[in-house]
C-alpha cells in the first residue's frame, strides 16, 4: 500500500510514502493530513490517494511519521477541484493544495474551532446611562456589544468597526467592557432590515436566477456603479438560504471595507465567514471551517476565498469581476474568477459574475449565450449617470487644465468635494539634466526613479530602492537638474499654489501608510472635512464619496497606448470607476479627462457610447489581433541574475517545444525580453504560447513542462496559463 501525498514543494508530482507503521487502513482517507518525512526536516502533507503501486523504487520509500486528522481536512469534491486546478494551470500539486488551506492546518495544527479572544458588556457596561460625550467610537462598541449580550469577537468587532482597538483599551480600563471568549455559534440574533423594492431590471435578474437554483446558472450581472447589484445579490442569497445552502462572495480585495460587510450583517442575522488578507491565522481557521462544516451559511472572502470547502454550496457571486485582484500574480498563478465558474458548474449551482465593467472575456460570454447577460442601465434610487468632457491638453500649460480649474473654482465652498485621479505616486516620475540628457535610473531596474517631496528621496517603484537626491548632474556635473512629469505629491502642490484657502487631502500608499491612515481619512472625507481629494486608485475602487458631484482625471494617457493589449480594456475600466465615485447622491456628477490624444478612437466612443459601445469595438480588435477572448494563451517566463541565461534557456525551451508541435497547433512567439528587461537585479524574458484550440496546448503543455530543466537560484521560470499581463 504506498500513500500518494501532495507536499507544498515546486515539484510537479506528489510523493509517494509508505503508510506510518502499525496503521489500520480504516484510518486512511484521501484528504487526511500527515506529517512526513522530507530531507533533514519533516513536512505536512495531504493524502490525494492510496495506490498499490509506485514508480519509486520500494526500498527508497519511507514511511510517513504520523496521521493527523481522523476524517478530512478536505472533502473530496475539493480534493478533485485542487487536481483539476493543479493540471489546468501544470502547477504542482502540493503548491496547489496548500494555496487552499489555511496556513495553520498548512503548519500541522488541529483542524477543529478553537474559541477566539473577544469582549462582552460587565454589569457597569450594562448599567451606564450616561455615556461619554464625543466618544463616537466607544459608543459604537457599547452599542454593538449590547446586541451580543453573551460578548463578540475581537475580529467580528473590528470587521464592524474598522480602527477600534484604543477605544476597547479605552472601555476596558473603565470597567465597562471586559475580555470574553467567543465559541462561535450558529444563530445570531440580530435585528435586520427588510429587502429594498427592486426595480423591474433588478427584480429580472433575481426571479430568473431564482427559478435556475437547481443547476449550473451562469450569468453576467452588467450593472452600471451604483445600479443595485449588491441588493440583487443580497436577494438571491436570501432565497438559497431559505433552501438551506450556502453563498460564497468573491470581492475584490481592495473592497473589503466595513461598509460592504456591513451590507450583509444588515441584512441576514446569520453567521457570515469573512476570509480576506488580515485575519491571523487563528480567525482565518475558524472561518474556514465555519464555511466547510456548513455554520457559516454566507462565506465573504478576497481571492483565495474561492478555494473554501462549503458543505452546501448554493450559489456563487464574483462581485466586480473584472478586477485584477483575482488573477494571482505569482507561485499559482490562478484565477479566482475562472475557478470559481468551474467550481459552480461542479456544484451545479447559479454563478454570477457583476460588474459595471465586465471584462471583454465574460462580455464574449455573454454574446455567445454562454452567460446570461442581466443588464442594469439605471442607477438605483435618484442619483443619475455623470456627464463626461474631454479636456485637451496639448494648447495648455501645467498639470491643470482652465476648464479644470474653473470647475473646481465653481464648487469650493458649496459642501460639493472634488475628487482628482492621477495614477502615479510622488512628487515628479523623472529628474533629468538638460545639459547632457542624463535621467535618473535604478540601478537594479530598467526604470526611472521617481522623485518623492516628502521623504526627499529617489525612489524606484518597482524594486522599491531609494537613494537622496543628486545635487548635481553625476554625468556633466551640472548643479541645475530638473523635475518633469506629475505625481500625486506636485499635483497637491500646484493646487494648494492655486487654492490657498481649500482642503486639499492626498490619498495613496504612502500617505496611507500607517495602519489606521486609510480610516481616518475616510471619516475626514465623510465629515466634509476636506475640500479637495487627490489620490490614486486606492480612491477609485469600491468607496462611497456621495459629496463628490466633480472627477477630474489628471491624465489618461499611460492607458491609451500601454504596451499591454489589455491596456485599453483596463483604462477604459478604471476610468469608469474613478467616475462612478461622482454624483452618487442628489448632486449630479461631472467628469473632466484631461488627455494629449482627445481624438483617441476607443476614449471618444467610451465617452459619448458608453462601456458596451467601447467592448464591442474593443473585442473586434482583439479578434482581428487573434489575442484572448479569441484566442488562449500561456507564457512562460524566464529570468536569471545575467542576462544570457533566461533567453538560452527560452530557447532551448521553444526548440524542444517545436518537437512536439510539429502540426503547428500551438503558436510560438519569441523568446523576447521582457518590456522591462531589468526588475529587482533578474534579467527577464518570456516565450508566448498562442492557440485556438485549448485542447491542443494543455496537451503540449503537460508534455513540455516535464522536459525543461528544473531552475536554479541564478535562473528560475514559471508558467502562466491564462496570463493577465503579457510582461
Ligand atoms: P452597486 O452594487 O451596483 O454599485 P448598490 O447595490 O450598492 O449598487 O446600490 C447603490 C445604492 O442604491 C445603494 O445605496 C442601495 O441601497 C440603493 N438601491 C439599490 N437598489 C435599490 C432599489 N431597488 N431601490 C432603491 N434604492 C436602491
Ligand atoms: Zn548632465
Ligand atoms: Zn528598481
Amino acid at each position: 500500500m504506498f500513500l500518494q501525498i501532495a507536499i507544498p514543494k515546486p515539484l510537479y508530482n506528489h510523493f509517494d510514502y509508505l503508510p506510518p507503521p502499525k496503521t489500520d487502513i480504516s484510518q486512511l482517507h484521501p484528504g487526511i493530513r500527515l506529517r512526513v518525512p522530507f530531507g533533514p526536516h519533516t513536512e505536512v502533507g495531504v493524502l490525494l490517494a492510496i495506490a498499490n503501486s509506485t514508480t519509486v523504487s520500494v526500498d527508497k520509500l519511507k514511511p510517513a511519521l504520523k496521521i493527523l486528522d481522523s476524517t478530512p481536512v478536505l472533502p473530496e469534491n475539493c480534493l478533485n477541484l485542487l487536481q483539476w486546478a493543479s493540471r489546468y494551470y501544470h502547477h504542482p500539486i502540493g503548491e496547489v493544495v496548500s494555496t487552499a488551506l489555511p496556513s495553520a492546518l498548512n503548519k500541522g495544527l488541529p483542524a477543529s474551532i478553537q474559541a477566539l479572544p473577544g469582549w462582552k458588556l460587565t454589569p457597569e457596561g450594562w448599567a451606564l446611562d450616561k455615556l461619554p460625550k464625543n466618544a463616537h467610537r466607544q459608543l459604537a462598541v457599547l452599542s454593538l456589544l449590547q446586541e451580543y449580550p453573551e460578548g463578540l469577537s475581537q475580529s467580528a468587532i473590528s470587521q464592524s468597526l474598522s480602527n477600534i482597538t484604543p477605544s476597547l483599551r479605552t472601555l476596558e480600563k473603565k470597567g465597562w467592557i471586559c475580555p470574553q471568549a467567543i465559541v462561535p455559534k450558529v444563530n445570531e440574533n440580530r435585528s435586520v432590515s427588510p429587502p429594498l423594492r427592486l426595480n423591474a431590471a433588478q427584480q429580472k435578474a433575481v426571479n430568473e436566477v431564482c427559478s435556475n437554483l437547481q443547476g449550473f446558472y451562469p450569468c453576467l450581472l452588467d450593472g452600471v456603479t451604483g445600479s443595485g447589484k449588491t441588493e440583487v445579490y443580497l436577494q438571491i442569497i436570501d432565497k438559497v438560504l431559505e433552501s438551506g445552502r450556502q453563498a460564497l462572495v468573491l470581492i475584490p480585495e481592495i473592497n473589503l471595507t466595513p461598509q460592504t460587510l456591513n451590507r450583509f450583517k444588515q441584512r441576514f442575522a446569520v453567521p457570515i465567514a469573512v476570509l480576506h488578507s488580515k485575519l491571523n491565522n487563528n480567525e482565518r481557521l475558524h472561518a474556514w471551517l465555519l464555511a466547510r462544516d456548513g455554520i457559516a451559511p454566507i462565506v465573504i472572502g478576497t481571492r483565495s476565498a474561492v478555494w473554501t470547502p462549503l458543505a452546501r454550496p448554493g450559489v456563487f457571486i464574483v462581485d466586480e469581476e473584472h478586477d485584477q485582484s483575482y488573477k494571482q500574480q505569482d507561485h499559482f498563478r490562478y484565477s479566482a474568477r475562472d475557478i470559481a465558474v468551474v467550481r459552480a458548474h461542479r456544484a451545479q449551482v447559479p454563478i454570477l459574475l457583476g460588474s459595471a465593467t465586465p471584462s471583454l472575456e465574460s462580455l464574449h460570454n455573454a454574446n455567445n449565450q454562454r452567460y446570461q447577460h442581466f443588464v442594469l442601465p439605471e442607477r438605483a434610487g435618484a442619483a443619475v449617470h455623470p456627464t463626461f468632457h474631454i479636456v485637451d491638453m496639448r494648447k495648455q500649460k501645467g498639470s491643470l487644465s482652465k476648464q479644470l480649474i474653473k470647475a473646481i473654482e465653481q464648487r469650493l465652498g458649496t459642501q460639493q468635494q472634488i475628487l482628482l485621479f492621477i495614477n502615479r505616486r510622488g512628487y515628479a516620475p523623472v529628474l533629468t539634466c538638460y545639459k547632457c540628457g542624463w535621467v535618473a535610473e535604478c540601478q537594479h531596474c530598467d526604470a526611472r526613479l521617481t522623485y518623492h517631496e516628502t521623504s526627499q528621496q529617489l525612489r524606484c517603484h518597482h524594486c522599491g530602492d531609494f537613494r537622496p537626491v543628486d545635487v548635481q548632474c553625476p554625468n556633466c556635473r551640472n548643479p541645475k537638474l530638473y523635475f518633469l512629469g506629475q505625481g500625486t505629491e506636485r499635483v497637491e502642490e500646484h493646487l494648494q499654489n492655486q487654492f490657498p484657502e481649500a482642503r486639499i487631502l492626498r490619498i495613496d500608499s504612502d500617505s496611507t501608510r500607517n495602519k489606521y491612515a486609510m480610516q481616518k481619512m475616510l471619516d475626514r472625507i465623510h465629515q466634509g472635512e476636506v475640500d479637495i481629494l487627490v489620490g490614486t486608485q486606492m480612491l477609485a475602487k469600491g468607496h462611497h464619496f456621495p459629496k463628490v458631484t466633480l472627477v477630474g482625471v489628471i491624465n489618461i494617457d499611460g492607458g491609451l497606448y500601454g504596451i499591454d493589449f489589455r491596456a485599453t480594456e483596463r483604462m477604459a475600466q478604471l476610468l469608469l470607476q474613478v467616475a462612478g465615485r461622482a454624483g452618487r447622491a442628489d448632486d449630479p456628477g461631472e467628469v473632466l479627462i484631461q488627455t494629449y490624444h482627445p481624438d483617441h478612437p476607443l476614449l471618444i466612443r467610451l465617452i459619448r457610447q458608453g462601456y458596451a459601445s467601447f467592448a464591442e469595438a474593443a473585442l473586434k480588435e482583439r479578434l482581428q489581433a487573434g489575442f484572448p477572448p479569441y484566442s488562449r494563451l500561456a507564457l512562460l517566463r524566464a529570468e536569471a541574475t545575467e542576462s544570457d541565461p533566461a533567453m538560452a534557456f527560452l530557447n532551448q525551451a521553444k526548440k524542444q517545444a517545436e518537437t512536439l508541435n510539429s502540426d503547428g497547433g500551438v503558436q510560438l512567439w519569441g523568446p523576447v525580453a521582457a518590456p522591462m528587461e531589468k526588475r529587482g537585479g533578474w534579467y527577464r524574458a518570456q516565450l508566448l504560447l498562442q492557440t485556438e484550440q485549448r485542447e491542443v496546448l494543455h496537451r503540449l503543455l503537460s508534455q513540455w513542462l516535464p522536459m525543461l530543466s528544473a531552475g536554479t537560484n541564478k535562473m528560475r521560470w514559471s508558467l502562466d496559463v491564462d496570463p493577465m499581463d503579457l510582461f
